[in-house]
């Protein structure tokens, strides 16, 4: 009896945002494994059992779905977003590779949903519209100085950055350093977009510059772990709108060297 394993992307948490292939998907699901909050948004259904865990749970997650799938059921493990950017899909390929010979037999399928930094981006215009780059500033699993040389690489290069997991309980500081790190980098007046928990009720969007980007001012959103930033480049526009929330772009050409 062969197991199936399905990493299903959920989107950025409207259900409109969900495709129709992972809707299929977890229509066939025997067993859900997933960060508790995002099976709980999941409509229940009868003979499908629910196997919550922590969202720092990635890796033993990942160990436990795939021991299901092995014993023969259709197992589906979800993530926020798209499970191929930073999250689950990359987290069951490293237990495959170094787990039993039996976990490379299992029809593994990843079911891709909308990124946070697209949902973002189409809220408030086509920040992305040039080449682009997505950090993770999370150094849970990589050190803060690697992370500095990316940020670094990614402002000097020209790239717009989508950062996801700006902070964190655990992490208050980063945010700012990296801020404080683009600077050296990127003009006072760059534009920053603040988009926070898109496609749920409690969405907001904030367009700020890079110099006011750490600034925390009452009425602003504030930077959390919902929260994904995009920093422009010297090419990013703002048009502003009668009545209207201004759109951010950054055009399709370029014509500097370097930034
Ligand atoms: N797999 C997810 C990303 C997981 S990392 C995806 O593809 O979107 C978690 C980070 O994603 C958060 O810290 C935040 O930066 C971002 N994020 C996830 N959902 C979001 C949402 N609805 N609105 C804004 N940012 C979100």
């Amino acid at each position: 009896m062969s197991g199936r394993l399905a990493v299903i992307g959920l989107g950025p948490g409207d259900p409109r945002y969900l495709t129709a292939e992972a809707a299929d998907a977890l229509a066939e699901a025997q067993a859900l494994y997933g960060y508790g909050p995002y099976l709980d948004r999941m409509p229940a259904r009868a003979g499908q059992s629910r196997h919550p865990s922590d969202n720092r749970e990635e890796t033993a997650r990942a160990g436990e779905a795939l021991r299901h799938a092995a014993q023969g059921g259709r197992v589906a493990v979800v993530s926020g977003g798209d499970p191929g950017v930073f999250a689950m899909a990359a987290a069951i390929c490293e237990q495959i590779e170094t787990g039993p010979d039996a976990w490379r037999a299992l029809d593994v399928v990843v079911v891709p949903g909308i990124t946070a930094m697209l949902a973002v981006a189409a809220r408030i215009g086509a920040p992305l519209g040039h080449d682009f780059c997505a950090l993770s500033l999370s150094d849970n699993l990589k050190p803060w100085p690697l992370i500095e040389r990316r940020l670094d690489a990614a402002a000097e290069a020209g790239f717009v950055i989508a950062l996801y997991n700006p902070v964190s309980h655990a992490r208050p500081w980063q945010f700012g350093n990296a801020v404080e790190r683009l600077r050296r980098h990127l003009p006072a007046t760059t534009p920053v977009v603040f988009g926070r928990a898109v496609g749920r009720r409690d969405e907001r969007v904030d367009i700020t510059t890079l110099s006011a980007a750490d600034d925390t001012p009452a009425g602003a959103a504030p930077v959390d772990m919902a929260t994904l930033v995009i920093v422009g480049t010297r090419e990013t526009r703002v048009i502003a709108r009668p009545g209207r929330q201004p759109l951010v772009y950054t055009p399709r050409a370029a014509t500097e060297v370097s930034a």
